[in-house]
Order: C-alpha cells, then structure tokens, then sequence
C-alpha cells in the first residue's frame, strides 16, 4: 500500500430527512467500497445543519441502517449541529470576502449588498461569499475536467442556520477527508466548496460524483420524489441490487 493510499480518508453525509432509500444506498456503499479499495478509513458524518429539515428519529435510523448493510463508521460518527463554532470561525475567517446581505425574497432587482453594503436602516440578514465570476476548474474522478463560473453564494441563512456549502467544507477538513463520493446531483456544489477551501486554506479533496438513481419518470430517487425506504435490516438482494448498479456504472469490479 502507497503513501497516498494508507492516507485515504472517505465519507459518507446523509442528511436526517428521513430513512435510507435506494439511491442513498448506493451512495454510501459507494463511499464505503472506494474507501476499502484504497485501504483507506471512512466515516460517517450526520448533516444536520437544516435543522428544519431534521426528521427525529431518522439519524439513528439510518446509522443502524448502515450497519445492517455491513457499514459502521471508523470514527466517532459528528453531528453538523455540534460544530456551529467551527463554522462561526470559519465564516469570521472569510473576513472581507463574505458581506452581510439584507435581501429578502421580496426584494427587486439583484442583490447589490456586496458592492454598495447594506442599504440604510437594513440590518444583515443573511452572509454570502462574494464569487462574482469566479472560475474554478477541477478534476472529477468521473467526469474528467470541470469548469464553473461562481456567482456570489450564502454561507449563513436567513433562518440563522449555516449553509451546507460550508458546514461541508469546514467539516470534510476538520475530518481529513481526502476524497469525497456522492451522488451527481452536487456535482455543481462543487465548485463553491473549493473556493470556500482555498479562501479558508484547505486542502481540497479529490471528487468522485456517481450517477444518481432514478425512477421510472427519470426523477432522482429522493424524498421529494417519495423514493421507499430500503429494508433496515440489510436485505441480500438489495445490496446486490445496489453492487449491481455500482457495476453497471463501472464503479465496482
Ligand atoms: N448531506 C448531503 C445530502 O444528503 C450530502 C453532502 C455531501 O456528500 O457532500 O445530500
């Protein structure tokens, strides 16, 4: 085993919104085999941070879940809502490049918060990071060379909550995360959070971005689209289902 290869650290972050369904499945197992083919550690992290979102009950759900598949994490498994200290740093680090922002939906026009500061008598609602224009290019392990064009991006909510594009950045660091598989749906989240990294002084990960599933419509399986929970107690012929797909995608052997 290589240098690189001991190092490898990998991850897999639902978000507690509800139980495991299918395509988050294939996520995990995906995270989980590419970790074990690098003889590397992969951990599990509950992306709690919308807390609005949070199904009680569906963190611990899933965690059994997994576990009933075969996967337990290498680490202590961290909760998003226990790090808010660290993503209040993070966004105080960004110092002059993110600006508080006092746009509401109802406001015309584009936000000029960042070129003008806040209007008179407005107070912050909202931070963004200013990324008008930025290009960021990268690598996926996939879909081969990237190129995104940033627009200026919110790293802590009206509601108060951080956002995900930096919970997941401050955390995949803190973690040592060395390489990050999930599903093609946040393919183009990407290149916020390497912008954030290299503004913050992380080093970024290498990306794998897997197909995602999707139904008979060609939805994504998702809640939204009402995707069924897959059978918590580890059911063979699904996981083989799930190799099976992983196979077909040319991300298992
Ligand atoms: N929590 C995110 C989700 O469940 C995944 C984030 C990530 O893997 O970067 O969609």
């Amino acid at each position: 085993m290589g240098q690189e290869a001991s190092q490898y650290v990998g991850r897999f972050a639902p978000s507690p919104t509800g139980p495991l369904h299918f395509g988050s499945l294939v996520a995990a197992v995906a995270s989980y085999e590419d970790a074990r083919e690098h003889g590397g550690r992969w951990l599990v992290r509950i992306e709690d941070v919308d807390e609005g979102r949070t199904v009680p009950g569906a963190a611990d759900a899933i965690l059994k879940c997994l576990a009933a598949y075969g996967m337990t994490s290498d680490a202590p498994v961290v909760y998003q809502t226990q790090r808010k200290h660290l993503y209040q740093a993070a966004l105080e680090a960004l110092g002059t490049h993110a600006f508080g922002c006092a746009c509401t939906r109802s406001s015309p026009g584009p936000c000029r918060c960042g070129i003008d500061g806040l209007p008179e008598g407005t107070v912050a609602r909202s931070w963004k990071v200013r990324a008008d224009g930025v290009r960021i290019s990268f690598t996926d392990r996939i879909h081969g060379e990237i190129e995104e064009t940033l627009s200026d991006f919110v790293v802590r909510r009206a509601d108060g909550y951080f956002a995900y594009q930096l919970a997941v950045v401050v955390d995949d660091a803190d973690q040592g995360v060395t390489d990050v598989v999930r599903g093609e749906d946040l393919l183009d989240s990407t290149g916020r959070q390497i912008y954030l990294q290299q503004l913050l002084g992380y080093r970024t990960p290498r990306y794998m971005h897997i197909p995602v599933v999707r139904n008979e419509s060609g939805d994504k399986l998702s809640k939204q689209t009402h995707a069924p929970a897959v059978d918590p107690n580890g059911d063979p012929a699904t996981l083989a289902a799930v190799h099976d797909f992983l196979r077909r995608h040319g991300r298992l052997s």
